[in-house]
């Protein structure tokens, strides 16, 4: 590398549960990181605030008073809030804040490295990536910063109204076309109808759009951190994310015009944000100074600020959502590869190069990841054209495993549910669907509800856990199907007798995410995929931080680079594997255990 410093790039992570910042290196082990779960009641939310944030070397990066001087958000309370059943919301200004406090305590961890390490190989950061939830809207003010209202998370259901007036205002023709021009069908899952909802039921967002005085902002959590920590001057978004608005023409990678007429999108009355690649210079890093938007200076202790001050004017170079995030962090960048996220949802992306298919079969169609500045002639095999993705989403899978635990309370923790589930060698008849807020791909049916049934007298709380895993698996699988035939592939190929003529389109199924955490959760997804897939758990458990801090290594002009192409970056993260497996991690691959003919009797509902 030729360079008399260690460099490194750093990745803030926006989760639906919690935010994280983690430092990488050259060969994408973690230097430093830190986390901060959301408050989720108000004690928690009155502990968060009495609490100092403490780094992981002890050292205290927040005054212990009241963090917040007021309530400026429109709402009170915690970070992540359910006001009502299907509504999810999240507070932009502590996750804004929280983030700036992960990066600070990484920077501490950093210095503390530094002391040991000799003058010419102290570490230094490049750049600064940006993964986050995607779909979730923010709408503020230019003049004052502020949020107008919370942010409205990707899983809320309170727009179902919104669904239902834009599907019964348009032909099945017209919204077939809508599909096919932006990727993504008419559903509460999508910005568009949490925009829409916002206009219709908050007066403060319908008054500031009818003035039209270019004061009303709207974004998702990328653009909304980004235009923060760039000091106001960046309002961007990367294509990953917009791909998931319903706003962006999936062919030209910018807003249209149809569709943003289709919405009732007036840009003269709101501002959006400019689309981006997701891998260049948004703007550079500046402190951010939260009174304005509800907290105190003192947010941060003066150690914190004077560590974060030295890292002002790195620049901000990666954007990727946080699936698309994943597919880059498991390296899944060659068409045909694809991944699993269990997280809080499920997240399912086959990458398909740089061919937009639009599916027949319930699949979305999003943007995997834009790197224009990859040397395609360095690698010969990637592209710095946009590449694409058939995207299933699962709107719940970890969170079955919460509502187990804190609704129906058969298990104390989230670990526990793999071990209950394996009590037992089959579901004994029960099956679960787990569709609280209605079901994603590929069915798209808003208003269905979850259900058990097949419950008998001999139906124990292990066959309830084992039928809720199946449930998420099971979508998987129907998932999976419908991606592989619109590779143009059959998919019986997740039958055994597939096996014989050598059809195999899909042989890896790259898994990561909280859930994966469990062997008998992955193991029950192998028997269901079939002997044709194998489930491989990631060796690294931060794939989605991973994959937008590559993402702000290539973001960067090439003197600055830590990797001179993707190959390059590729074999240096497998090569840091190697080394963390040689140090005695695992790594697993789970395979089916059962015959299609057990198979198909066990589950012959689905
Ligand atoms: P997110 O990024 O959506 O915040 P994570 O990837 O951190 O989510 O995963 C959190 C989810 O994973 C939670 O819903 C939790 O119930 C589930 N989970 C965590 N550990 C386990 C485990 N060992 N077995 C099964 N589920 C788990």
């Amino acid at each position: 590398m030729g360079k008399d410093y260690t460099p490194l790039v750093a990745t803030i992570d926006i989760g639906t549960t919690s935010t994280r910042a983690i430092l990488f290196d050259y060969h994408g082990q973690e230097v430093a990181k830190h986390q901060i779960e959301y408050s989720t009641s108000a004690q928690d939310d009155i502990k968060r605030k009495r609490s100092q944030i403490i780094s992981s070397e002890g050292i205290s990066l927040t005054v212990s008073d009241d963090l917040e001087v007021e309530s400026v958000d429109n709402k009170a309370g915690p970070t992540l809030q359910f006001p009502q059943p299907g509504w999810v919301e999240c507070r932009p200004s502590h996750i804004l804040a929280n983030a700036v406090q992960c990066l600070a305590a990484c920077l501490v961890t950093m210095e503390n490295k530094n002391l040991d390490r000799d003058e010419k190989n102290k570490y230094k950061l490049i750049s600064i990536g940006v993964a986050n939830m995607r779909e979730t809207t923010v709408v503020w003010s230019k003049k004052t910063g502020k949020p107008l209202y919370n942010g409205i998370v990707w899983n809320d259901t309170r727009n179902n109204d919104i669904v239902d007036e834009y599907t019964a205002k348009y032909s099945e023709k017209e919204r077939e076309e809508m599909r096919t021009l932006c990727g993504c069908p008419i559903s509460t899952y999508f910005s568009a109808t949490k925009f829409r909802w916002l206009l219709k039921h908050v007066p403060e967002v319908k008054e500031a759009y009818e003035k039209a005085d270019g004061d009303l902002m709207f974004g998702t959590i990328d653009s909304w951190l980004i235009y923060h920590l760039t000091n106001e001057k960046s309002h961007v978004t990367d294509v990953t994310n917009a791909s998931r608005t319903n706003f962006m023409n999936i062919e030209t990678n910018k807003y249209d015009d149809r569709l943003l007429k289709f919405w009732d999108v007036d840009t003269s009355k709101v501002i959006l944000p400019e689309i981006r690649s997701s891998a260049e210079v948004y703007g550079h890093f500046k402190v951010p100074h939260l009174e304005s938007i509800g907290y105190v200076e003192s947010y941060l202790t003066d150690d914190a600020l004077a560590l974060l001050e030295t890292i002002e004017g790195a620049p901000l170079a990666g954007c990727l959502g946080d699936q698309s995030a994943s597919l880059v962090g498991q390296l899944a960048v060659r068409k045909g590869d694809a991944k699993c996220t269990y997280g809080t949802g499920a997240f399912l992306l086959y990458n398909t190069g740089d061919q937009t298919l639009i599916s027949e079969h319930g699949a979305l169609t999003t943007v995997g990841y834009w790197f224009p500045g990859l040397d395609e002639s360095k690698d010969g095999k990637h592209s710095s054209k946009p590449q694409y993705a058939l995207e299933g989403s699962i709107a719940v899978a970890g969170s079955v495993v919460q509502w187990l635990r804190d609704n129906l309370r058969l298990i104390s923790k989230a670990q526990d549910v793999g071990p209950l589930a394996s009590q037992v060698d089959n579901s004994g008849g029960v099956v679960f669907v787990p569709a609280f807020s209605g079901l994603f791909a590929p069915y798209w049916d808003s208003n269905s509800r979850g259900t058990i049934f097949g419950l008998t007298q001999y139906t124990s709380a292990s066959h309830i856990a084992r039928a809720a895993l199946e449930g998420v698996c099971f979508q998987t699988r129907a998932i999976l199907k419908a991606m592989i035939s619109d590779a143009g592939a059959s998919a019986d190929f997740l039958e055994e007798s597939s096996k014989a003529t050598g059809h195999n389109p899909l042989s890896v199924l790259a898994v990561d995410g909280g859930m994966s955490k469990s062997d008998e959760m992955m193991q029950i997804q192998a028997d269901i995929l079939g002997p044709c897939v194998t489930v491989r758990r990631s060796i690294n458990p931060e794939c989605t931080a991973l994959g937008a801090a590559i993402a702000a290594g290539f973001g960067v002009p090439k003197e600055d680079r830590i990797w001179g192409s993707l190959k390059e970056c590729t074999d240096a993260i497998l090569e840091g594997n190697k080394m963390y497996l040689a140090a005695g991690n695992t790594s697993l691959d789970f395979k089916a255990t059962l015959s299609d003919e057990i198979r198909r009797k066990e589950w012959r509902l689905w």
